[in-house]
């Protein structure tokens, strides 16, 4: 069923696991992730952004997901990643996304405060939960060169920026960057905890592919509530697939929807997120 993500980041919030986000972008990687959710019985995000507009034709994608989100049993959240404009955020409404993040994080602080206020107040009244982000998670670069110039997030101006715009989680910049680690990454598990201590509304992860579960798992023991994966679900893929390309692509594309599935399961049980689809509210 379709589900509100702000109850469920809740949930996850009080009983102190991480909801997956996996971004898809086709037919293998929406299967296989939903797969693994069936089988672990997980409430999940399923989620699309810019960066695949090149792939996949998200106006039409968009139905296959919506229309797997209504049918499945558990929770399931559709959500547009990363929207870099209110046009693109609210195409990604107008197409089935329940939920939506609005991604101000390169602009100055008061610009990235009047974006995401924007999009709230447009979609709070439409009962859509908004997420932006504070600090910047780093685009796909060398690692070390991408640690140079790091904007973390602040922790003393994060309440400010939750108070202000009130969006309804808070993405996180702790030592993270999207895309493929060229060295062992280290999350700033000190910069985590300053913000979780000042800011109540569930923090997000992103670039969570490639950093080793044990600190994935501590980031959500200290109020990660969602976790963003999308690197390693593709790297599954490719193992399937060049374990199994000289047969029909007939054959192989089952076996790489059975590798996204197997490599969602594992990451499910990082998250803690397994068996959790009939959790409750009170008081919601
Ligand atoms: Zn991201």
């Amino acid at each position: 069923m379709l589900a509100d993500v702000r109850y469920w980041e809740k949930i996850a919030q009080k009983n102190h696991f991480a909801i997956p986000h996996f971004n898809v972008w086709n037919v293998e990687m929406l299967e296989g992730v939903m797969d693994a959710c069936e089988q672990e019985n997980s409430p999940v995000i399923i989620s699309f952004g810019t960066g695949f507009i090149h792939n996949t034709i998200f106006e039409e994608y968009a139905g296959m997901m919506v229309s797997m989100a209504k049918h499945s049993s558990l929770p399931v959240i559709t959500h547009w990643d990363h929207g870099r404009s209110f046009d693109i955020v609210k195409n990604g409404y107008d197409y089935g996304m329940n939920s939506v993040m609005r991604d101000a994080s390169q602009l100055s602080f008061e610009e990235n405060v009047a974006e995401t206020k924007k999009v709230v107040e447009y979609f709070h009244p439409l009962n859509v939960g908004v997420e932006a982000e504070l600090g910047h998670v780093a685009d796909p670069n060398k690692y070390e060169k991408a640690m140079e110039n790091y904007k973390y997030t602040d922790p003393s101006i994060a309440k400010k920026f939750v108070d202000q715009t009130h969006c309804d989680s808070l993405a996180v910049a702790i030592g993270q960057v999207h895309g493929v680690y060229t060295s062992k990454p280290s999350l700033n598990f000190d910069v985590l905890e300053k913000v979780s201590n000042v800011v109540s509304v569930p923090l997000v992860l992103h670039g969570a592919s490639g950093i080793p579960d044990d600190q994935v798992s501590k980031a959500v023991s200290m109020g990660i509530c969602k976790v963003n994966i999308h690197t390693d679900l593709g790297i599954a893929a490719m193992k399937a697939f060049n374990k199994h390309r000289d047969q029909l692509y007939l054959e192989v594309q089952k076996y790489v929807r059975e590798g996204i599935k197997d490599e969602a399961v594992h990451k499910i049980h990082v998250l803690g997120s397994q068996s959790k689809a009939e959790l409750k509210l009170d008081n919601y």
